[in-house]
């Protein structure tokens, strides 16, 4: 079969290639190293064998001659590979040794180039690597020369003369080794500098210094790898054009507790903003086992004045039902249909049916009032919802008259994968806020989290999409610090920028 060697980019999994996601997508066996992102590894199939032969520093997972040896192997065994490494695959890579091994066993190849750090970072950094009134070349170097190399491949002379951009990899550690040599040639020491961490990434730093001061600069910040270094002058533009690190939300860590198919949307805006999105799925959505109840509910669904849904999941378990048993949105054609919310009404329309009715505020209690001013008294109303889900709405539509079938259409269980993770990052000062997108994710999170663990942190702000689940936040004794206007999820954003945001 075959081996495809791929770059994955520099970290932001945006900018991973097409053909990179494809291969992801489809191949057996997926073989990935440290800086790849981790991210990418939710795309491959449920079947993929995925195997991390990381290398971070000194501390190799697997020395280089196993890697090669575990690639061909899988290859020889009929299997697709997809080799994923940071950045492009052939800088620095060793991509091209890997290519030379595949080769020299017969097995065939392709090379996916990816974005490099060198370029990406410095590009999110504001430093374009050329420039017309700077310079005209640049230069990729490594800062770490292989040790046992017996002669320097380095000829600081033809750097230092050049007016080339340097751009060095791997070169923290021989940082003030690098800067002197330049010095010692003949590079004048107010050069710009400039050093980029975690380019690319929501927890990317940079700092724009001159080849005479940077080591020290570097040693003050305590510095450390993965990092680029940029010498040249195009690192003057590094104030003027960074525009990455202006993004209001940028290193804020935010816990995201909806459940993983209910995260997408949120984990996208905060990314937007710069925040780094950490994925805590307090509870897991599981599809029913017995469907009777539901199916029952759609042969009389011609009886039904109003069909009520209460969230995009619902929207989608009821459809799910109706298309396996070969039914479509004309199954509804005699009733009223409302939904919660605009998400909710989003799902609907996807499916074919403009919902007659959407309330001003997103809340059980605002369907209720609008759905009472239309008469519901006499009315059947079915609401396909979660198996648990607060009774507001069915209490008080029946209270007004109404016979009300309340049919669960997918579960939701507790889940507890994410907890030493977060535990650990709270730990580490990486969570700045904690944000909820309903009651259940409430009480989720705090069996999982006990409510005096949290309190152990009170710089964490919290977040609530909207007033009942403040409620059942408070029921724990923390008030919520932020709660949007409108209850949607770019609301909720908007209002964590106002709250956690640079001025
Ligand atoms: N093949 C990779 C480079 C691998 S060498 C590429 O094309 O980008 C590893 C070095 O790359 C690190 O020591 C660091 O200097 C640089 N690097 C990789 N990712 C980086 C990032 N996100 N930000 C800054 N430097 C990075």
């Amino acid at each position: 079969m075959k081996v495809y060697l791929i770059g994955a980019g520099p970290g932001d999994p945006g900018l991973l290639t097409v053909r990179g996601q494809e291969l992801i997508r489809t191949c057996d066996v997926i073989v990935y190293d440290y800086l790849a992102n981790a991210a990418f590894l939710e795309l491959c199939r449920p079947d993929a064998e995925v195997l991390y032969v990381g290398k971070k520093g000194g501390d190799h997972t697997l020395p280089q001659d196993k890697i090669n040896e575990l690639i061909i192997a899988k290859a020889r065994e009929g299997k697709s590979v997809a080799r994923l490494k940071g950045g492009d695959p052939y800088v620095f890579g060793r991509g091209g040794e890997e290519a030379e091994e595949l080769v020299a066993a017969g097995v065939d190849f392709e090379v996916v180039p990816g974005v490099t750090a060198g370029v990406a970072a410095a590009a999110y950094a504001g430093i374009p690597v050329t420039h017309r009134d700077h310079t005209t070349s640049v230069c990729f170097i490594t800062g770490h020369e292989d040790p046992t190399k017996e002669a320097s491949g380095h000829d600081w002379e033809v750097y230092a003369k050049s007016t080339s951009t340097l751009v060095f990899y791997m070169g923290v550690k021989n940082l003030p080794m690098i800067a002197e040599n330049l010095m010692a040639h003949g590079r004048a020491p107010e050069t710009p500098v400039a050093l980029v961490r975690w380019g690319t990434r929501c927890n990317q730093t940079s700092f724009a210094s001159t080849l005479a001061e940077v080591a020290a600069e570097a040693e003050r910040r305590k510095w450390a790898a993965p990092s680029i270094i940029i010498v040249g002058g195009v690192c003057a533009l590094h104030d003027t054009l960074n525009w990455f690190e202006k993004k209001p939300l940028l290193g804020k860590g935010v816990v995201v507790t909806r459940a993983r198919e209910q995260a997408s949307s949120l984990c996208a805006l905060l990314a937007e903003a710069g925040a780094c999105a950490v994925q805590f799925p307090t509870i897991e959505i599981r599809p029913l086992d017995d469907w009777s109840d539901v199916d029952a509910a759609v042969g009389r669904l011609g009886k039904y004045h109003w069909v009520v849904f209460t969230s995009v999941n619902g929207v989608r378990h009821f459809w799910d039902r109706l298309a396996a048993r070969g039914l479509d949105a004309r199954a509804l054609a005699g009733a009223l249909v409302a939904a919660i919310g605009p998400a909710t009404a989003e799902a609907l329309r996807g499916r074919g049916i403009a919902p007659d009715y959407v309330p001003e505020k997103y809340v059980a209690e605002a369907v209720v009032a609008g759905m009472l001013d239309r008469g519901v008294a006499g009315t059947r109303i079915l609401v396909p919802r979660a198996r648990v889900a607060r009774e507001v709405l069915p209490e008080r539509l029946a209270e007004a008259g109404a016979v009300v079938d309340v049919v669960p259409v997918y579960e939701t269980v507790p889940s507890e994968s994410g907890r030493e993770e977060i535990l650990a990052r709270l730990d580490a000062g990486e969570i700045h806020c904690v944000t909820f997108g309903s009651s259940s994710t409430v009480d989720n999170f705090f069996a999982l989290v006990h409510p005096d663990t949290l309190r152990k942190y009170p710089g964490v702000k919290l977040a609530c999409i909207g007033p009942v689940t403040r409620k059942t936040l408070e029921g724990y004794g923390f008030s919520a610090h932020v709660t949007p206007e409108e209850y949607t999820i770019p609301a909720l954003v908007r209002a964590l920028v106002a709250e956690l945001g640079r001025a």
